[in-house]
C-alpha cells in the first residue's frame, strides 16, 4: 500500500535524512527545504534517470546548462515580464494576502473570517528580481529564471550550429528555477526554489500534433517504468482558460497525492511563440533552413517540462509500504533500484578486527559501480530494517565464513530472500539483479 498520508513521508524524510526544513536552527524558512545525505542522492538519481531516458538513450536530444541569472530582455521577449502573474488580493481587516483563484470562497477571508474585506485583485509578477554588480536600480536589474526553457530558446542558433542536429531534435536542461509563489505548500510539492527537467523538441510546424501525442505517451510511460502504478497517474488535458500565454495545448501528467491530483509534468505545444518572439526582440534569425528541400521555417516546439522535487515526492509516496517480516512490522520503500539513494549496503556481521577489513574491501569493490552504504552498527536485523526503510534494494553480508569460503550473502529488500554466492561472482550477480 502506497502512503495515504503525507506525514508518513514527511516524517520518514526528516528521520532518515532525505529532506530537512531549511534554516531549521533559525526557526526555519517557510516552504524551503534542504536535501540531506539520502535525499540529495535520490534527487540526483531522479535527474539522472530523466537524462538517461531523454538524452543518453536517444540520438536526437542534446543537453545544455544555461545561466540562472538573465537580463530583462529575455523575459520581455518571452512574455514573462508582462504576463507571468498571479491575481493577488489583500484582506483589509487582517492584512493577510492570498491568491484570488486559491480562495475557497472569494468573499470570505480564510484567516480572520471577514466578509467582503478583500482589495481589488492586482497582478503580482512571480519572477524574483535582483541586481547585478554594485549599483542598484534601473540598468542593473536581473531576474532569476522562472523556467529553464528560455535557456534553450536563446541558445537555439548556437546549438543548431554546433551540434549539427536538424528537426525533429531536442535541447534538454536540468536545473533550478525560481518563482515567488504567493501560496507555496504541500511539503516539497510547491516551493519558491525548485528544480526542473525540461526539453524543447523542435519540429516542422505540421508535425507538432503528432509529436505532442508521442511525448505525452513517452513521458507517462517514464513514471510507470520507474515504479509508479499506472492507476496513481493520469494524463489531463488543460482547459482553454488554464493554458499558459505561449501554449496551443497542454496535457499534464498528474499523480494522485494524498491531497488529490497534482501535476508532475506538463507537456505543452509552445508553437513558434518563443523563437519568433526572441527573433523579433533580438534581431537574430532563429529558424531552420532545410537544404534538401530548400525550405526555410521557424520550428514548432513540443515541451515536456517536469518538476524534479515533486517527482521525488511522488516516487517516495508510491514506494512507501508497511508489511510484516517474521512477525515484526517493517516499513519499506520499494523504490526502483535506479532511484534508491543506495543500490547496495555492505554489512559486516560483527565489528571483529578479523572481519572489518574484508567487509571494507567488499565496499570498495562495489562502490566502483554503485552508491554503496557501509553499516557496522547495531544488530544485523536492525540494519536490514534500516536499509529497507530507505529503499536499498540489496544488502551484502560479510560473515566469519567469508574468511574461509570467499562467499557472501545477498539479501533482497522486497522478498527478504537470501542467497549465498562467491565473492568473485558478486558484481556480476548484483549487476544482473539491479538491471541498471
Ligand atoms: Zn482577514
Amino acid at each position: 500500500m502506497p502512503a495515504t498520508d503525507l506525514d508518513q513521508i514527511v516524517n520518514l524524510c526528516k528521520r532518515r535524512g532525505f529532506v530537512y526544513p531549511s534554516a531549521e536552527i533559525y526557526g526555519g524558512f517557510r516552504s524551503s527545504y534542504d536535501y540531506g545525505p539520502l535525499g540529495s542522492l535520490m534527487l540526483r538519481h531522479v535527474k539522472d534517470a530523466w537524462i538517461r531516458s531523454m538524452v543518453q538513450r536517444r540520438d536526437d536530444v542534446v543537453l545544455i546548462d544555461a545561466a540562472i541569472l538573465g537580463p530583462p530582455a529575455i523575459w520581455e521577449a518571452s512574455g514573462h515580464l508582462a504576463t507571468f502573474t498571479d491575481p493577488l488580493v489583500d484582506c483589509k481587516v487582517c492584512r493577510s494576502r492570498f491568491r484570488e483563484d486559491d480562495l475557497p470562497d472569494p468573499d470570505v477571508c480564510p484567516s480572520c473570517g471577514a466578509k467582503g474585506s478583500f482589495t481589488e485583485a492586482r497582478a503580482f509578477n512571480l519572477m524574483f528580481k535582483t541586481y547585478a554588480g554594485p549599483v542598484e536600480g534601473a540598468g542593473a536589474e536581473v531576474y532569476l529564471r522562472p523556467e529553464t526553457a528560455q535557456g534553450m530558446f536563446v541558445n537555439f542558433a548556437n546549438v543548431l550550429q554546433t551540434s549539427r542536429k536538424k528537426p525533429p531534435f531536442g535541447i534538454a536542461q536540468v536545473g533550478k528555477s525560481f518563482r515567488n509563489e504567493i501560496t507555496p505548500g504541500n511539503f516539497i510539492f510547491r516551493t519558491r526554489e525548485f528544480e526542473q527537467m525540461e526539453m524543447e523538441y523542435f519540429v516542422p510546424p505540421e508535425d507538432a500534433p503528432k509529436w505532442f501525442e508521442y511525448w505525452c505517451a513517452e513521458r507517462f510511460a517514464w513514471y510507470v517504468e520507474h515504479g509508479i502504478p499506472a492507476d496513481m497517474l493520469r494524463l489531463r488535458p488543460h482547459e482553454e482558460d488554464e493554458l499558459s500565454h505561449y501554449s496551443a495545448g497542454t496535457s499534464d501528467v498528474e499523480f494522485h497525492f494524498p491531497w488529490g491530483w497534482g501535476e508532475l509534468e506538463g507537456i505543452a505545444q509552445r508553437t513558434d511563440f518563443d523563437l519568433t518572439a526572441h527573433a523579433k526582440h533580438s534581431g537574430e534569425k532563429l529558424e531552420y533552413f532545410d537544404q534538401a528541400s530548400g525550405r526555410r521555417y521557424v520550428p514548432y516546439v513540443v515541451e515536456p517540462a517536469a518538476g524534479a522535487n515533486r517527482t521525488l515526492a511522488a516516487f517516495l509516496l508510491a514506494a512507501y509500504d508497511e508489511d510484516e517480516v517474521g512477525g515484526e512490522a517493517r516499513t519499506v520503500l520499494r523504490l526502483h533500484p535506479r532511484l534508491a539513494p543506495y543500490q547496495v549496503a555492505v554489512l559486516p556481521l560483527s565489528r571483529k578486527e578479523t572481519l572489518l577489513p574484508r567487509a571494507r574491501e567488499v565496499h570498495r569493490l562495489l562502490s566502483e559501480w554503485w552508491m554503496v552504504d557501509f553499516d557496522d552498527t547495531q544488530s544485523i536485523g536492525r540494519r536490514y530494517r534500516r536499509q529497507d526503510e530507505v529503499g536499498t534494494p540489496y544488502c551484502v553480508t560479510v560473515d566469519f565464513e567469508t574468511l574461509d569460503d570467499q562467499a557472501v550473502t545477498i539479501r533482497e529488500r522486497d522478498t527478504t530472500e537470501q542467497v549465498r554466492l562467491p565473492l568473485d561472482a558478486l558484481v556480476g550477480e548484483l549487476s544482473d539483479r539491479l538491471g541498471l
